[in-house]
């Protein structure tokens, strides 16, 4: 295959990614179209250049059809500079029941847009990457500092595959790295007459629970007055209805304060009052759509997901349960959490937590500013504005080596274009403009910003 047409142009690569389906159908079954041939498309790239990589699989059955791929472009060593990261993800969702103009694994470029699943979920953005590392090697310059790419497999599903298993059981592949940039950040957002550019700091907590009721159990025909379905489905009740207290955290009075400052004039200034947490629930009910985004990030939140208990139709069950999924706010303690379930539904239930991948502690701003200035460099528009997403990323793990992970791949956006709407969704598709802008401001953040900051 010729290979050199991928060395200068982004386009042409996340056209390529998407051509390969990556779909992740679920958790542990083995797929039929897995990461394999994707990630090791990008192996040959970097071979083709002479620059080595590793493959990592997990210890899952099938893993060899899941791999992940970390490749090292080397540095001088002419100064004590961490190594930064860029990473992200090759798997993607599904298109299953969606209905697409274009074929989603096709790559058409159609009105100035490449169209697919994974434009910019997150092949897209991997074109980036690839594009400013690539353009970094061939021109034989050498920073002062190492670079880290990683591909991985399977952070649609819980990373078991991919991050998660790195983290757990690789860690050492990690070593020196402080710094990582990974998906959902760096891109224009139009919103009240300005051009945003949200770069994410942080990201919410998932925690997984199971919520169990105990009661007196007893024959069908009897009358039941302490009944655990009736004290789960008063405790489901009162979580669907009721709203968690506000949380302010750090992380969140920066990106607020950096939005109120953005777009200036009394609607900033209301902004503010959201951290005052007496005024907070009042002035979200004000904001309207507006007030829907920022809800989950000054409040924990819970969704029942699950139902279960009971052994047959005319037995009253000594117990009962339902699991949930549980996001809170980053900074906000396990402990903290439950409290906020306990202060709701009181605390004659069980607790079991079953996952909890905690995140979003201690978030270091020192590269903020130098990656708000590239940005503000290559359009003059920008208003950089720290972001926390209400989500999770894979950049959750990373966390607990103690890698601050910003969401950073700079992509420019016309008006009309939504980001949130495409992304997972039919028609997915990415300005090609915004691949070629993010490749030449990485490059740029690479080869004059990042050193500057030690
Ligand atoms: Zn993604």
């Amino acid at each position: 295959m010729d290979l050199e047409k991928y060395y200068n142009d982004p386009v042409l690569i996340a056209q390529k990614l998407i051509q390969f389906n990556t779909t992740n159908v679920s958790e542990k079954e083995i797929k039929d179209t897995p990461e394999g041939p994707c990630i090791m498309f990008v192996k040959e790239l970097f071979d083709n250049i002479g620059v080595e990589s590793e493959i990592y699989y997990s210890d899952l059955e099938g893993a060899k059809d899941r791999p992940n791929l970390m490749t090292k472009i080397e540095g001088d060593g002419t100064r004590n500079i961490p190594p930064l990261l860029l990473y992200g993800h090759l798997d993607v969702v599904s298109t299953e029941g969606q209905e697409w103009e274009e074929d989603p694994f096709a790559g058409v470029i159609k009105d100035g847009y490449l169209w697919g699943r994974g434009a910019i979920d997150m092949k897209g953005e991997h074109a980036i990457f690839l594009g400013a590392l690539f353009k970094l090697i061939k021109s034989g310059r050498k920073l002062p500092y190492d670079i880290y790419y990683l591909a991985v497999s399977d952070e649609e599903a819980d990373g078991e595959w991919g991050m998660k298993y790195l983290v757990n059981s690789k860690p050492e592949i990690f070593e020196g790295i402080k710094y990582a940039f990974g998906e959902i950040g760096g891109f224009s957002l139009h919103m009240m007459g300005k051009k945003f550019y949200p770069i994410q700091i942080s990201e919410k907590q998932v925690t997984r629970m199971r919520i169990t009721a105990h009661g007196e159990a007893g024959h069908a025909s009897i009358k039941c007055t302490d009944s655990a379905v009736e004290k789960l489905s008063l405790a489901m009740h009162k979580l669907s209805t009721k709203n968690m207290p506000v949380r302010i955290t750090k992380p969140v009075e920066l990106m607020i304060n950096g939005l109120a400052d953005g777009i200036g004039g009394l609607k900033g200034s209301v902004l503010k009052i959201l951290l005052k947490p007496s005024m907070t629930d009042f002035i979200l009910s004000k904001l309207g759509n507006a007030g829907d985004l920022f809800y989950p990030l000054l409040h924990n939140s819970i969704n029942i997901t699950l139902l279960g208990g009971g052994t047959a139709i005319n037995i009253i069950p000594s117990s009962v349960w339902f699991e949930a999924d549980m996001r809170m706010v980053p900074e906000c303690s396990i402990e903290d959490g439950l409290q906020d379930i306990k202060d709701i539904i009181g605390p004659d239930f069980d607790i079991d937590i079953k996952m909890y991948d905690q995140s979003g502690r201690d978030v270091d701003m020192k590269l903020y500013d130098g990656l708000a200035e590239a940005v503000k460099k290559h359009d003059s528009e920008a208003v950089p504005v720290p972001f926390v997403l209400a989500a999770v990323t894979d950049g959750r793990f990373l966390q607990r080596l103690g890698i601050q992970s910003y969401g950073y791949t700079p992509m420019t956006f016309p008006k009309d274009y939504n980001f949130t709407n495409l992304s997972h969704n039919a028609n997915e598709r990415v300005p090609v403009e915004a691949l070629t802008f993010g490749t030449e401001t990485l490059y740029d953040y690479l080869t004059n910003i990042y050193q500057g900051e030690f």
